[in-house]
């Protein structure tokens, strides 16, 4: 029997995996990470906390507020530089440690002359309003106003829509919200509610603080007629907001939400933040967002009756990868989306057992990749296209990547390595290659090879089998990778095999 690509995955999958790839050494491609892993020493400076307080008009889709930014200079710095784009949204004041300070905001980009020592910390107050606008194609994100509600979506680099900031995933900040907002709405956003201040005038403000770094792509907010339901996981609140016409939906699909959080915090460690909750919304461009300690989930994939489990069980992973511990770059981006894509399976595993976690990892990671790629072509895991950033290789193939990684290592290698991970990198930033050395650390393998083809390569290595039977018991296996180039063959083929 002869047969190529799945067979290969049905092998890897079946943990069969063994030296079907022979071309060692053609994919030499050294991986182009940032070399600065802790990278907030790219820039001369490092963004330790965003204060934000905005008042959004939602009928008018108009805000009008500040951003202050608490820097620590870590070079001699001559001027800070923030991105703000996008519709009419225009700065009309500067502050640079409560003083005025001059300005320029062209192209999308303000720049703030000073003069700071290294090793200063110093704030930057910029003020500004107007209409905004969303990122171009294909995201088109930022601040998104529906009739009945507004939201943020900022990921891969969209909160400079909305909010003056050096929205690069490695440069982490602590963010307080003072959200401004109609009096019959409430504001959810990251970290803890302070207080709501009626402000006498027909609006109140919502005060949200997180009391830990959060990468600028989950920060995030959503404001609507919300009502509020609570969960507890342990010592972990849950805060859920939904529209009331949501409820009962929502309390079937959340309800196992603290099941969720105690099952990863068994496998990867304890829950990494303050709180967990949803705010839900009517959005199309993402299913749901992971916004830090408070998930964006969108209201078609409420159906009261968990049929969407596996989109809360995702985002409550990258809690854990993503979040707490985070690709340096987009670049890196499968270095999050392989954990909470493949959670869903392991949450699946744990609540309904191994089969239908077998079936899950067959019908909607692998079988789901291998039909993309056959329409799409293969591509690689590593640094995708822009627009490809969030697509099924991101997705699915680095899913499937990191199940035959837990293989290869083994589950004693496996479940440490991935704790380790988080108490290597706490709250901090990863990049492939720092990924790569620990798993070699906890194996004890060379994984140069298994990295070179899945994760720096395109597509699947390709094999073809070849199983001869005696009619008796006895039976030969002949493997061999077809992936171009052909490798160099150290055994002897039948001569069919070799068409
Ligand atoms: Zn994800």
């Amino acid at each position: 029997m002869c047969s190529t690509r799945k067979i290969l995955l049905l092998f890897l999958i079946l943990s069969f995996s063994i030296g079907l790839y022979a071309w060692r050494g053609f994919y030499s491609l050294e991986p182009s990470t940032l070399q600065t892993t802790r990278a907030d020493s790219l820039t001369g400076f490092d963004i330790l906390k965003y204060t934000v307080d905005l008042r959004i008009d939602d009928v008018n889709q108009y805000i009008e507020g500040s951003v202050e930014a608490l820097v620590l200079a870590e070079d001699e710095l001559s001027q800070m530089q923030y991105r703000l784009e996008g519709g009419n949204l225009a700065v009309t004041s500067v502050l640079v440690n409560g003083a005025v300070s001059a300005f320029t905001h062209e192209a999308g980009i303000i720049s703030i002359p000073l003069q700071m020592s290294s090793g200063a910390e110093f704030s930057t107050k910029v003020y500004y309003q107007g209409n905004p606008g969303n990122s171009p194609s294909p995201y088109n994100i930022g601040l998104k106003f529906t009739p009945f509600s507004f939201y943020t979506l900022s990921n891969p680099d969209a909160g400079r829509f909305y909010m003056p900031t050096y929205d690069h995933p490695w440069d982490k900040a602590l963010i307080e919200w003072r959200l401004t907002v109609r009096e019959d709405w409430l504001a959810a956003a990251n970290g803890i509610r302070q207080s709501i201040t009626d402000n006498g005038d027909g609006t109140r403000t919502h005060h949200w603080i997180s009391q830990f770094p959060v990468a600028t792509y989950v920060m995030g907010f959503a404001a609507a007629p919300y009502i509020e339901f609570h969960q507890q996981a342990g010592e972990i609140p849950i805060q859920n907001f939904v529209l009331p016409s949501q409820l009962a939906n929502a309390q079937v699909d959340f309800a196992n939400v603290p099941r969720m959080i105690a099952y990863f915090s068994e496998i990867f460690g304890p829950y990494p933040f303050e709180k967990y909750g949803h705010m839900v919304v009517n959005m199309s461009t993402y299913a749901a967002m992971e916004h830090q300690t408070m998930t964006t989930f969108g209201a078609q994939y409420l159906d009261g009756q968990q049929g969407y489990e596996s989109i809360v069980a995702h985002e409550l992973a990258h809690q854990w990868y993503g979040n707490y511990l985070t690709p340096i770059t987009m670049r890196e981006v499968w270095l999050k989306e392989c954990f909470a894509t493949y959670s869903e399976a392991l949450w699946v595993h744990h609540n309904e057992g191994w089969e239908a976690a077998k079936a899950y990892l067959k019908e909607s990671i692998q079988d789901y990749y291998i039909t993309w790629e056959d329409r799409n072509g293969p591509r690689t895991i590593f640094n995708p296209e822009y627009n490809m950033m969030f697509a099924p290789p991101t997705y699915e193939k680095s899913a499937s990547v990191l199940h035959m990684l837990r293989l290869k290592m083994g589950d004693a290698a496996f479940f440490p390595f991935i704790r380790a991970l988080l108490t290597t990198y706490p709250n901090g930033n990863i990049n492939t290659a720092e990924f790569i050395a620990l798993a070699q650390a906890h194996s004890g393998l060379d994984l140069t090879q298994f990295f070179n083809q899945w994760i720096y390569s395109p597509g699947v290595p390709n094999a073809e089998v070849c199983v001869f039977h005696n009619g008796s018991t006895q039976a030969k296996v002949y493997a061999r990778s077809i992936s171009p180039p052909p490798p160099t063959l150290n055994w002897i083929y039948p001569s069919h095999c070799l068409d």
